[in-house]
């Protein structure tokens, strides 16, 4: 649920990136920490849409594990799948790295530890049965789609598109054209 880094400054007194800020560097911070508490970003809403139309069914922006400090983004509860879109500043993303130049040592600290708690957030998952699926800001929706899509069937089996078989949605479950049944 981290926001992609800006790219649209509207305000002609905001920077577009860090690398060129014009201003103090405090009000670059204090900006990207209003930022990063956002959600409905852009790459969500197209994932969600993109998984949506594919008949799957998730909650939104919720944490899947009981005690575990981080939401994820789409949660699918009865194939424990927890799926994240990482923006590509916040996460460290490989193809966009981003080395702010004002307080580059906190900085990167900052983002070395955003990194970190992924992994742990990753671990505490897994290690409790779920799929953890991490989508990065730049992938296309449908691509991305695809990879929630896979591990939903390696784990419920392949979707049917037999329209008698369309339930209303409910808690229990994460698809709104359930597959044949697999026994659980
Ligand atoms: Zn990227």
């Amino acid at each position: 649920m981290c926001p992609p880094f800006p790219t649209t400054p509207a305000e002609p007194d905001r920077p577009a990136a860090p690398g060129r800020a014009p201003l103090p560097s405090s009000v670059v911070v204090r900006d990207r920490f209003r930022r990063q508490k956002t959600r409905d970003t852009a790459p969500e809403l197209a994932l969600r849409r993109e998984v949506h139309a594919q008949g799957l069914r998730y909650r939104v922006d919720v944490a899947p594990l009981p005690g575990l400090r981080r939401s994820a983004d789409l949660v699918f509860p009865r194939a424990r799948i927890a799926a994240f879109v990482d923006g590509c500043f916040w996460h460290s993303c490989p193809r966009h790295p981003t080395a702010p130049k004002a307080n580059a040592q906190w900085w990167q600290h900052k983002l070395e530890r955003t990194v970190q708690r992924d992994r742990e957030t990753d671990r505490a998952l897994t290690s409790a049965g779920w799929a953890v699926v991490r989508v990065w800001e730049h992938e296309a929706p449908d691509q991305a789609a695809q990879r929630v899509l896979a591990a939903w069937a390696a784990r419920r089996g392949p979707l049917t598109s037999d329209p008698s078989r369309v339930l209303p949605m409910d808690e229990n479950s994460d698809t709104a054209n359930p597959p044949v049944p697999a026994g659980d």
